[in-house]
C-alpha cells in the first residue's frame, strides 16, 4: 500500500521496500560522519551499487553529524546517492532533535542544486542510531513538507520503509501532519 499527499505541486509518499530498488533520481543513504560504510541502508547501498561509491566516499573523506553529501550511485539506476548523517542518539538532549531534521534538509538541499526530482529517503537515524521512531518520523515528515512546500523543483519524496512497524508509526505521523491534503491508499 502506497500512502501519498500532496504537497503544493510535489508529492510525497510512504511505502515499504528496499530503498536500493527504487526508480529515482536520488537515493539517499543514512551515512556515518567517515563515509566507511556500515550495515542496514548503508551496508545495502554499497552492495547494491558497487565499489564506486565507496570510491567516490573515500575521495571526500567525511561528512559532519546532520550535513549531507552527494557521490555517484555506482551501478544503481539513480543518478546519485546522498549521504546523509543523522546523529547518535542519546536522550534527545544533545540536540538530536536538530541535527535530524538538518540532516534531512542537507540532504534535501543537495538534491534541489542538483536538479533531482525524485528522491527516496530511508528513516533516518532509527536503526543503529537508535533514535525512537516517532519521533524521528515527525521531525522526518514535517522538514520534508516544509521544504518541498517551498521548493516544487523536487517533485517526488518518497520514504521506503523497510519495516511494518516503520510504516505504521510513519503512516500515523503523516496523517497527523498532513491531516487535510491525504489523499488515502491508492
Ligand atoms: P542509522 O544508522 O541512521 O540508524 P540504519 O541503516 O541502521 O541507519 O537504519 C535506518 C533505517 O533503515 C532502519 O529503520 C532500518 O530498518 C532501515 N533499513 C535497513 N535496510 C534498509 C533498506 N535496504 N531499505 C530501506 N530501509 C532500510
Amino acid at each position: 500500500m502506497t500512502q501519498v499527499v500532496n504537497i503544493g505541486t510535489s508529492t510525497l509518499e510512504l511505502v515499504q521496500g528496499d530503498i536500493t530498488e527504487q526508480q529515482v533520481d536520488g537515493i539517499v543513504n543514512a551515512a556515518n560522519a567517515e563515509l566507511a560504510g556500515g550495515g542496514g541502508v548503508d551496508g545495502a547501498i554499497h552492495r547494491a551499487g558497487g565499489p564506486e561509491i565507496m570510491a567516490a566516499c573515500q575521495a571526500i573523506g567525511g561528512c559532519p553529524t546532520g550535513q549531507a553529501v552527494v557521490t555517484t550511485a555506482g551501478t544503481l539506476s539513480a543518478r546519485n546517492v546522498i549521504h546523509a548523517v543523522a546523529p547518535k542518539y542519546a536522550d534527545g538532549l544533545h540536540g538530536e532533535p536538530g541535527l535530524l531534521a538538518s540532516a534531512y534538509q542537507a540532504a534535501l538541499q543537495i538534491a534541489s542544486d542538483q536538479g533531482l526530482k525524485t528522491v527516496a529517503f530511508p528513516s533516518l537515524g532509527t536503526g543503529a542510531y537508535g533514535y525512537p521512531l516517532e519521533s524521528a518520523a515527525r521531525i522526518a515528515l514535517g522538514t520534508v513538507i516544509d521544504f518541498l512546500g517551498s521548493h516544487p523543483q523536487v517533485e517526488r519524496v518518497r520514504f521506503v520503509l523497510f519495516d511494518d512497524e516503520a510504516l505504521a508509526v510513519y503512516q500515523q505521523v503523516l496523517m497527523e501532519e498532513a491531516p487535510t491534503r491525504r489523499h488515502g491508499p491508492r
